[in-house]
């Protein structure tokens, strides 16, 4: 195990066992699961700092040299869809905008692997310019983070006044075809008043809108189990001004559980990673803006694509390292447990 400086602190692996592993190429771990969605992290800056997500100055910054190259990034999107079993693509961050070269990562990526769906998890700030060109280079979805449709609880959030950007940002995704169009929304004590307004919102521009518990991978280590809100909560809240019924998951693996509103075909969604954990049907993989894979958010064993990436490594000893690291991954994110301790990453550093 080597720690290895570059502004954010990493343990990590060199090489992860694959001892006791069946003969797949699929990416299988100890307890059955097989993940095909794959999270790509490429940047640790911002536009915004949620105070559930960032420090008040951002995340250190990570060296150029440190970071993945476009190129890099689509070699190993394609050894993700081509040798591990891969079936769709998120990037992520830190806010994937903030990379100039996020339309040439996604035409890349589209060129490699046609036919997955490639998706992106943004804030929406400066979206507005770059929505079209990016529809254009192979992004086929967005989901749009945003907290509260109140300007001022926006700017207090996000500690950014950056609203009205978010919200052309939206606009011009449903133009350019970004569909399905989603918004995420974390559930915090500060924005729960602000909850039934955000989904009427998300109801008159007719985009799904999904809360989302808040875990504790905040950068100031504030996250306090008995101060967050749970599911339940929001349910309580929502429903004194709209009528839900219950019609459950997608699919297993989908994270959110849906609630048909007002007996329309709109639904509100809750991903309750806290309080109803998922961890046993998780699907995810993920890699981080330096290039190594991560099995589990809560989990700070890492293995170093990048390094044997860059020494080298073909894409078969590429693939099996990728194999081992998630062979290892943990059954679950443990935030009940007596012993929990948060992931040494927070969540804009780990790409979410
Ligand atoms: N900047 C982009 C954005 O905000 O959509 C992408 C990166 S952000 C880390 C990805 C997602 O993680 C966002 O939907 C954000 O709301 C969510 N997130 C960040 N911190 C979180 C936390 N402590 N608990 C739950 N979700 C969190
Ligand atoms: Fe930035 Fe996204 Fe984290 Fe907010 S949640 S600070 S937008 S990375």
């Amino acid at each position: 195990m080597t720690v290895v400086s570059m502004g954010i602190p990493t343990v990590r692996f060199d090489a992860a066992s694959l001892a006791g592993r069946p003969e797949t190429d699929l990416l299988v771990d100890r307890f059955g699961r097989v993940a095909r969605d794959l999270r790509v992290s490429i940047t640790e800056k911002c536009s915004l700092r949620c105070t559930y997500c960032m420090p008040e100055e951002g995340l250190p910054a990570i060296a150029a040299e440190d970071l993945l190259s476009a190129d890099e990034i689509v070699r190993v999107v394609g050894i993700g869809v081509e040798r591990v079993g891969i079936r769709e693509v998120r990037f992520t961050g830190g806010e994937p905008l903030m990379r100039s070269d996020l339309e040439k990562i996604i035409a890349g990526c589209a060129a490699r692997v046609p036919g997955i769906p490639l998706a992106m998890t943004t804030n929406a700030v400066g979206l507005e310019h770059r929505a079209a060109k990016l529809a254009a280079a192979g992004l086929t979805r967005v989901n749009v983070s945003l907290d509260s449709v109140d300007r001022a609880h926006f700017a207090e959030l996000t500690r950014r006044d950056r609203l009205p950007s978010v919200l052309a940002g939206i606009r011009a995704a449903a133009v350019a075809g970004l569909a399905p169009l989603k918004v995420n929304a974390v559930l915090m004590r500060e924005t729960l008043h602000g909850a039934a307004d955000l989904l009427q919102w998300c109801l008159d521009a007719g985009v799904e809108l999904r809360f989302i518990e808040q875990m504790p991978l905040d950068a100031d280590h504030a996250w306090a189990r008995e101060n967050m809100v749970t599911a339940a909560e929001l349910l309580s809240v929502l429903s004194e001004r709209f009528e839900l019924a219950a019609i459950g998951r997608e699919d297993p693996s989908a994270p959110a559980e849906e609630w048909r509103v007002n007996g329309t075909e709109m639904t509100v969604g809750i991903i309750a990673s806290v309080t109803r954990s998922f961890c046993s049907d998780c699907d995810r993989t993920r890699m981080t803006a330096e290039g190594t894979i991560r099995s589990c958010l809560f989990s700070d064993r890492e293995v170093d694509l990048r390094a044997a990436l860059r020494a080298g490594a073909s894409d078969d000893e590429l693939a099996d390292l990728w194999r081992g690291a998630m062979w290892n991954k943990w059954a679950g994110h443990g935030i009940d447990a007596a012993d929990f301790v948060p992931p040494e990453r927070s969540m804009g550093a780990i790409g979410g």
